[in-house]
């Protein structure tokens, strides 16, 4: 077990879901940390006590460790910068078009810390980064910075929406140093929360931040091949997922159908693990065909849901955001859909408990419209697309609902409500997988 490692002074290169995050967690946790980003707005915003991104019970952290003087945040890098032994790196490491991680990001976080230390330095990189690449940041040194920095590795495993509580509660905390000694140091930062240490070499522990997203990515995309399964086979796929996750040979979570694994990370992550496989000149045809089959389900979602539909219909959807309690809609597929359903000409009207603000920065089409009130997106339409699992969206009034729309037909691509007490209301209802009773796969029927 390591020793702990209190009451340090850290720095944090990066302040969105992983550097934030990982910066209130470690002011909880005693430590002082300096936060320094580029993005000045959101450190003016930081300053002021607000969070500059929206996950249940930060703002509370946020304000706790700016009172107590144990965090701090600048968009300059010397007034951050006061010799801290550690310094966290969490910059976006995002997919090129055509595949592979753009590392810009890390290569311009790491030349500006290394030029400023004067001292031993642990610099903990936070980013998913793809194996071997800490050699490649050892060489963008000089012999002297090269002396002074080591490089560690400590990936990250939140999950935006639980971000906090995965902070004070990791299953596993993994730190990646070729020197048992660091490692231990580093873990030590961490020690007095609960779960098991990993203290591996960087490589593994990179290797095992990859593996572990490919491993969820492929579970979605499994119980979504089962659910189109179950659809033409008439059977219902919550009955069939419900028993696979009663075996615990099989796992916790990430077996529910829906739109396809999506968001900020485990596309990203898939593609970069076959990038590597590929600069090893071997084939990944599990990973490849992860892609491809999450892609054709998005494709299948979007060809159920708009059954019927034309530029004459105006349907609701509810969700933006990739997963619920988070306003991230980055690679979000609740936008492609809306996208693809604006490019057939019909209007949407979208709703989501916080993400419109992100949302709309990414959708231009004027045939879509945004509505904080979800009674009101409902409001006219002639089907009610429900993408995202937020709980909100779980309590709607499905009477008052029924009354107010101009066709009552439901999608449910998010499990949300129980499809009898849908079409008790009268209702057409169709999810992702879902059967129940008459027989036949329920499809929309129009007209
Ligand atoms: P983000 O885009 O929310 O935040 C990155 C921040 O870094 C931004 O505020 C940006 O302004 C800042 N930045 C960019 N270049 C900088 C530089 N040179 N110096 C200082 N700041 C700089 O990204 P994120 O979601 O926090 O992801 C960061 C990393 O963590 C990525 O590698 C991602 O794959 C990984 N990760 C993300 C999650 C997640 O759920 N978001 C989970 C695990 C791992």
């Amino acid at each position: 077990m390591n020793k702990s490692n209190r009451d340090q002074n850290i720095l944090i290169l990066g302040t969105g879901y992983v550097g934030l995050i990982t910066a209130v967690g470690l002011s909880k946790l005693g430590h002082n940390v300096s936060c320094y980003d580029v993005d000045d707005e959101k450190i003016e915003i930081l300053k002021r006590g607000v969070a500059p991104l929206f996950e249940p019970d930060l703002p509370r952290l946020l304000n706790e460790g700016l009172a107590a003087r144990r965090l701090k945040f600048s968009s300059s890098i010397t007034d951050s910068y006061a010799d801290q032994r550690y310094v966290f790196v969490a910059v976006p490491t995002p997919m090129f078009a055509g595949g592979g991680v753009d590392l810009s990001a890390l290569h311009a976080a790491v030349a500006t810390i290394a030029k400023l230390v004067r001292k031993q330095t642990l610099v903990i990189i936070k980013s998913t980064v793809p194996v071997g690449v800490f050699s490649e940041l050892r060489n963008s040194l000089s012999p002297t910075q090269r002396r002074q920095i080591t490089f560690v590795s400590c990936p990250e495993f939140l999950s935006e929406g639980n971000a906090i509580h995965d902070f004070f509660n990791p299953r596993r905390t993994v730190v990646g140093s070729d020197e048992i000694l660091v490692s231990e140091e580093v873990a030590g930062l961490f020690h007095e929360l609960p779960g098991k240490f990993i203290l591996a070499d960087p490589n593994t522990a990179q290797m095992i931040k990859y593996s572990a997203n490919s491993f969820l990515a492929t579970r979605v995309a499994f119980i979504n091949e089962i659910a189109q399964l179950c659809e033409v086979l008439h059977i219902d796929v919550i009955d069939v997922a419900s028993a696979l996750l009663m075996d615990p040979r099989l796992g916790d979570g990430y077996l529910t159908p829906g739109v396809g694994f999506a968001g900020p990370c485990l596309p990203k992550d898939v593609s970069a693990l076959i990038d590597t496989a590929k600069r090893s000149s071997l084939r990944t045809p599990l990973l490849t065909s992860l892609c491809e089959q999450n892609f054709g389900h998005l494709n299948h979602v979007i060809e159920t849901i708009s059954a019927g539909l034309g530029a004459r219909n105006q349907v609701a959807v509810f969700g933006l955001s990739f997963k619920p309690r988070t306003d991230d809609v980055r690679n979000s597929f609740s936008l492609k859909i809306i996208n693809a359903l604006a490019e057939g000409g019909i209007q949407v009207r979208a709703t989501d408990p916080c993400a419109i603000p992100a949302a709309r920065t990414q959708i231009s089409s004027n045939l879509v419209s945004f509505c904080d009130d979800p009674m009101d997106a409902a409001m006219d339409t002639d089907r009610q697309i429900f993408l995202t699992p937020w709980d909100e969206y779980r309590g709607l009034d499905l009477r008052v609902l029924a009354g107010i729309v101009r066709t009552r037909s439901i999608f449910d691509a998010a499990g949300l409500f129980d499809p009898q007490m849908i079409t008790q209301q009268g209702f057409q209802y169709v999810g992702v997988g879902r059967q129940f009773g008459a027989q036949g796969r329920p499809t929309f029927v129009c007209g």
